[in-house]
């Protein structure tokens, strides 16, 4: 069995993934070629927003738009502080401040109410110039952007949508990706829309943001190659990604249908059992990954490992805990529920192709353990 199954994908657009790549292979051009923008028109369209600018990598989106932002040295921007490293990882790196913001124990989403506190602390006690905050998608589950704007707005924050988890989700029939002025997303292989390498996204409806994150993402450049405005990155998505994404997007709808099948076995056999991610009314999760919370997580994993299940821990330390943050980012507030997650969660194998016998073998696996640990701790008792 496995985790995530590109291989089941694979098997199905491979004449197609074959076709396009030849296709790139006859013109030649690996760099800024035709099928770059025809990604860029179509995840435009698929998103709802005026621009697509394609790049990289999820991590070097994020970078691309705190640098439209003109996010400075010394700026403070809160994100949750259980997330992946690459929300967070792009702020040191600029020689900005991650301030850490706990998550919601429902949703596992950034907490408003703790971002409210945290911005509290961070004026009050002077700690730095407060610019704006990244909010993550957890899982492929939208946070929770109706609330996050309206602080933000009235603290005068920027937000940023870190998408990476949740392109192909949607709120109240928004997509992923316009749910924030700048959204960024990944398209590493194992993400909802995946490609065979690096590459990501980011998203805009304003006009000036996207001439700006063009221009970044190819040195700063200005009217020509060798006019710099800005200083800039290499920050280009490859041709041979972009042909392999056109391909993928292609059935990329019907798979987000299918991952609601998986999910929903899931959440029928799981309820009730371990404790599940909240999907607030009106959302549809993309389903980057389905995930539980187990007081017996060591037991659970194990079991399920004999049984030829693969299992991932999403996260096992909050990035607060982590060595590389020890001297760069802030923690004005409690993130013990950031704490208390990465202690308990772990993620069960999840994409459109899981079919139902195995998804039942999983379950079947987890069922067993309640019951073997229900009269362990009967005959400790
Ligand atoms: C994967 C991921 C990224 C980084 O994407 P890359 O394409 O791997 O650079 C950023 N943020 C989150 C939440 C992610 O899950």
């Amino acid at each position: 069995m496995e985790f995530i199954d590109l291989k089941a994908q694979q098997q199905r657009l491979r004449a197609r993934i074959e076709e396009r790549i030849c296709r790139v292979l006859d013109h030649g051009k690996y760099i800024m070629g035709p099928e770059v923008f025809e990604l860029e028109e179509k995840l435009a369209n698929f998103t709802g927003v005026k621009h697509a600018v394609s790049c990289s990598s999820g991590t070097d989106a994020l970078l691309m738009a705190l640098l439209a932002l003109r996010v400075v040295p010394g700026d403070i921007v809160f994100v949750p502080a259980f997330t992946f490293v690459a929300t967070a990882e792009v702020l040191p790196l600029i020689g900005a401040t991650p301030a850490f913001v706990d998550i919601d124990p429902e949703t596992w989403n950034l907490d408003v109410e703790s971002l409210r506190d945290a911005i509290s602390c961070v004026r009050d006690e002077g700690l730095g110039r407060a610019r704006g905050v990244i909010a993550v998608d957890l899982f492929g589950l939208l946070a929770d952007y109706e609330s996050i704007h309206a602080l933000a707005e009235e603290q005068g924050l920027f937000v940023i949508q870190d998408a990476a988890q949740s392109f192909g989700a949607t709120a109240l029939g928004q997509r992923a990706g316009s749910n924030a002025p700048i959204a960024t997303t990944s398209f590493f292989p194992a993400k909802p829309l995946g490609c065979y390498g690096d590459a990501g996204a980011v998203f805009t409806s304003d006009d000036e943001v996207a001439e700006t994150l063009r221009s970044l993402r190819v040195h700063g450049g200005g009217r020509d190659k060798y006019d710099n405005v800005r200083i800039g990155l290499n920050g280009r998505c490859d041709t041979f990604q972009a042909a392999v994404l056109l391909e993928k997007l292609e059935i990329f709808e019907e798979e987000i249908d299918k991952r609601q099948i998986v999910a929903a076995r899931y959440t029928d056999s799981l309820n009730g059992a371990r404790t599940l991610q909240k999907i607030p009314e009106g959302n549809r999760s993309v389903w980057a990954q389905y995930s539980v919370l187990s007081d017996q997580r060591t037991i659970d994993r194990e079991r399920l490992r004999e049984a030829g299940v693969p299992t991932a821990v999403y996260y096992p330390k909050p990035l607060h805990q982590q060595d590389a943050f020890r001297d760069v980012a802030l923690c004005p507030v409690s993130l013990s529920c950031a704490e208390e997650t990465s202690r308990k969660i772990f993620s069960l194998p999840m994409h459109a192709y899981l079919g139902e016998q195995d998804q039942n073998r999983i379950v079947e696996v987890l069922f067993d353990l309640s019951s073997e640990s229900e009269k362990e701790s009967k005959r400790a008792g």
